[in-house]
């Protein structure tokens, strides 16, 4: 027996998470306050249907308890109502039932009395799929409804019922359930049926349910036949097309210290796994969020780039929704968490250095072309066009305008040569084939913003490219965490503990944390 029906609520003490809509359910049993209908709207799983069974079987429970608002499950109407042969309860789904005729049909043996119990139940499942004219029929007899009758609409799209059947129902809107709350219903399940398990594999069972208790079951019934009732994460990651749980904090490590190369590792190793793009969305949505609330009670500052990351992510998820292409957009945001922190160390370097800053420009001959906020960094003389080469390439990627998908794809890319003002860009499969021509005209554009004129770009893919803005930054920042260790090293302070406590400080005994704070 499927573990899903074998733990299906038998009385409302049992059910999981839904504590209000019980509570409410019971005052009404109690206090015979009854409504013309009831619409249970949440998301799949949450446990519509259920409820609306429970709700059935307290109506017409021979021994039903008002105090605790406990069903006995024993008398004729709680065993039929359990084996589904309850004549007064009729269940119908909305989506393969949703012509006017059968509507007719059904609402035409409202006006009989039950023929078992005291209440006859109708429970109609995905009523949002209910066509206008099946709707009109249903609202007449809810208008008035006869005193023996219930009527308990579920539907995971309660947007799509009109508001004339709305009004004259009292709505409960299901919650996912907590994880916590559906860990502790599997792990009571585990032991109950002799499973072995551990905290990550129950940690992972309870993320793929997405707070549906029924997906949870269903879940652990594949789990334990696939690992033999010897649950273990890595297994069970396999069966769903999931990567380990520590893989998204090591991504965001990655990318929190600017490593590309080991972003791009990554993202590469996600890709010939085959996984599961939702969950990576998913978790590292989960992520940023724990980090954001973590930054505001360490009070560590701003956490703005949290912020912006969310955002690329949360729009990365739209979009790949949209296109179909989930992929594509998830290794998208990452690269464009990447290019921002990028982007960030290079405005604060330039905004730390005002002295060099100052000694470049009066260096500079005046320009004809005009552009004040360009920093001019060593340039070409230029009396006529300015001239894109490889050896100025890199110089030229930092000073233009640049951002988004277009800046992230560029700076993983090479500039191999210059032809006949055709730039050649080399570079990995992972982002050559990416790259659309939105993202080209996009550098085009910035490219002439600086006047840099009538440049064609092609685009090859290569193994990797060696020779990137990425790689230069990299270097770049490594060399900075060098000089500042030296700074560090030289300073008075580890000077006064060498000559006054003969304390020894070498490189290896301390590490730089790069922040970029
Ligand atoms: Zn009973």
């Amino acid at each position: 027996m499927a573990l899903a029906n074998k733990y299906r609520p038998t009385k409302f003490s049992e059910v999981i998470g839904q504590e209000a809509a019980v509570v409410a359910l019971k005052n009404i049993i109690k206090n015979q306050n009854f409504h013309n209908g009831y619409i249970f709207a949440g998301t799949r799983g949450v446990g519509k249907t259920t409820l609306g069974r429970l709700f059935a079987k307290a109506l017409n429970c021979s021994n039903y308890d008002i105090e605790s608002g406990s069903t006995c499950n024993v008398c004729a109407n709680c065993e039929a109502i359990q084996t589904n042969s309850f004549l007064d309860l009729v269940e119908i789904d909305a989506a393969s039932r949703t012509g006017v005729d059968d509507m007719r049909e059904l609402l035409e043996s409202v006006q009989y009395r039950p023929s078992q119990g005291n209440y006859k139940v109708y429970l109609i499942d995905e009523v949002h799929m209910l066509s206008i004219q099946s709707f009109n029929a249903l609202l007449k007899t809810l208008e008035e409804p006869p005193a023996h009758v219930v009527f308990i609409l579920a539907t995971t799209e309660s947007n799509k019922i009109p508001k004339t059947i709305i009004s004259r129902c009292l709505q409960f809107n299901l919650k996912l359930v907590p994880d916590g709350q559906i860990a502790e219903n599997l792990q009571k399940v585990f032991d109950n049926e002799g499973v072995k398990y551990d905290d990550k594999s129950l940690d992972l069972l309870v993320e793929l349910a997405k707070g549906s208790v029924r997906d949870s079951l269903t879940l652990a019934d594949q789990a334990m036949s696939h690992c033999d009732n010897n649950l273990n994460e890595s297994e069970i990651s396999k069966l769903h097309g999931v990567l380990d749980l520590s893989s998204t904090a090591k991504l965001f490590e990655a990318i929190f210290s600017n490593n590309v190369n080991e972003v791009t590792v990554e993202l590469e190793r996600y890709q010939s796994l085959d996984v599961n793009y939702e969950i990576l969305f998913d978790r590292a949505l989960k992520f940023l969020h724990a980090e954001i609330i973590r930054n505001l009670k360490d009070k560590e500052g701003d956490a703005q780039d949290m912020h912006l990351y969310y955002q690329f992510f949360t729009n990365g998820l739209i979009d790949g929704k949209q296109t179909g292409n989930i992929r594509d957009s998830f290794d998208i945001a990452v690269l464009r968490c990447l290019s921002f922190s990028e982007n960030q160390i290079t405005v604060k370097k330039k905004q730390t250095e005002p002295a060099i800053k100052t000694a470049e420009i009066t260096e500079e001959k005046i320009q004809p072309t005009p552009a004040p906020e360009i920093k001019t960094e060593a340039q070409p003389q230029e009396k006529e066009e300015k001239k894109i080469t490889t050896n100025n390439w890199l110089n030229i990627f930092d000073e233009i305008d640049l951002s988004g998908p277009a800046r992230a794809f560029f700076s993983n890319l090479q500039l191999d040569k210059v032809e006949d003002n055709k730039l050649f860009f080399s570079g990995s499969d992972m982002f050559t084939s990416r790259i659309t021509r939105e993202n080209i005209d996009d550098l085009i554009v910035s490219l002439n913003k600086v006047g840099y004129k009538n440049y064609e770009v092609v685009i090859e893919a290569t193994e990797a490219a060696v020779k990137t803005p990425s790689t230069a930054w990299e270097k770049k920042r490594k060399e900075e965490i060098i000089a500042f260790k030296k700074e560090i090293l030289e300073s008075d302070l580890l000077v006064n503990l060498k000559h006054n406590f003969g304390e020894e400080i070498t490189q290896d005994k301390f590490q730089v944390i790069d922040h970029e704070e």
